[in-house]
């Protein structure tokens, strides 16, 4: 087992954290809260004073930070130079594709070898270690990152080089918040049209008709498996973080001149959701604004 450095324990890296001490492995801990510390020094962690003393003789460095000025600030500040060349370099926060890239190579010219891998799966993900990492970096660079992903989630995937993590998941999360937004537009007609909920769904679920938000996120309590839905729409994916990935993609579509003409609706609408209070409520929520005429 090894030394690993978790840097950010907030909602998702301190599930992340535990898991890596529950593992076996040595776990450095920080972050700039000290009730996060706490919760990591209960779940096995050895709290460290810095970001850099975190990184201190490690073999890996994990990071899952806010955004994409944190990750620029964190790695340039403190763990480029303060972990041992030898260390694999793994951000696993979701951030602009151009940041990790510029990241990245400002890790590669200091001689480190880094990866983007950001998660595909929620707060309940992170603690249960089922999430999913889509990872951008070289092969090399994969195959060490690999072994600790695994001990964190049920899904560990090369996307691709440098960057193409966070690229997958900001398409990912694009495709996701349309398909949601569908599925809320079509349980509402179906409902005024007459049908019930229930029946329509045990209908466009094995229909062509049916995807994920559908089959298995249902946006209404009562229908189809129990979803945040059925607990007021608390829990899940809160709709702030949605606003902020769908915010991603447009950046990474504007980037490299791709037409997302349904993911440019798709953020106006969660920005109005958000705007009108409803930012920590999960994004299939969503369904009571398009449902309230
Ligand atoms: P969070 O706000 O709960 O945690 C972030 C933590 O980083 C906080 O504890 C904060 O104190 C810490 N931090 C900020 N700056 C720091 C610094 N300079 N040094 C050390 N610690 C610092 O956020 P979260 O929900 O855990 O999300 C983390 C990342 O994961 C985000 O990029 C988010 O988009 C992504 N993500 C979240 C979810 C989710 O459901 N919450 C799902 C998938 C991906």
């Amino acid at each position: 087992m090894a030394r690993v450095a978790v840097i950010g324990l907030g909602n998702m890296g301190g599930g992340m954290a535990a898991n890596l001490a529950e593992a076996g492995h040595d776990v450095r801990a920080f972050d700039l809260s000290a009730e996060a510390l706490e919760r990591a020094r209960s779940a096995g962690c050895l709290p460290a004073g810095s970001a850099a003393a975190a990184c201190e003789g490690v073999e890996a460095v994990i990071t899952m930070l806010p955004a994409g000025r944190h990750v620029e600030a964190v790695y340039t500040g403190e763990v480029l130079g303060a972990a041992p060349l030898s260390a694999i370099l793994i951000d696993s926060s979701t951030i602009d594709v151009a940041t990790a890239r510029g990241v990245g190579e400002l890790a590669s010219a200091a001689g480190y070898t880094m990866v983007d891998a950001p998660v595909s799966g929620g707060i309940a993900a992170a603690a249960a270690g089922t999430l999913t990492f889509m990872v951008g970096g070289s092969a090399a660079g994969f195959a060490r990152a690999e072994p600790f992903l695994t001990d964190m989630g049920k899904a560990v995937i090369h996307a691709g080089a440098s960057g193409s993590g966070q690229a997958a998941k900001v398409c990912n999360n694009l495709l996701l918040a349309s398909s949601m937004i569908a599925t809320c537009e079509a349980l509402t007609l179906a409902a005024k049209l007459g049908l019930d909920p229930q029946k329509f769904y045990d209908i466009a679920s094995v229909s062509t008709g049916s995807c994920w938000s559908l089959n298995a996120y249902a946006p209404l309590p009562g229908v189809g498996p129990v979803t945040p839905a059925d607990n007021d729409y608390q829990g899940g994916f809160a709709s702030a973080l949605m606003l902020k990935d769908l915010r991603l993609a447009l950046d990474a579509a504007a980037s490299v001149d791709a037409d997302t003409p349904l993911g440019a609706r798709a953020t106006e609408l969660y920005d109005s959701f958000v705007e009108a209070g409803n930012g920590a409520v999960d994004f299939s929520g969503i369904i009571r604004m398009l449902d309230r005429h």
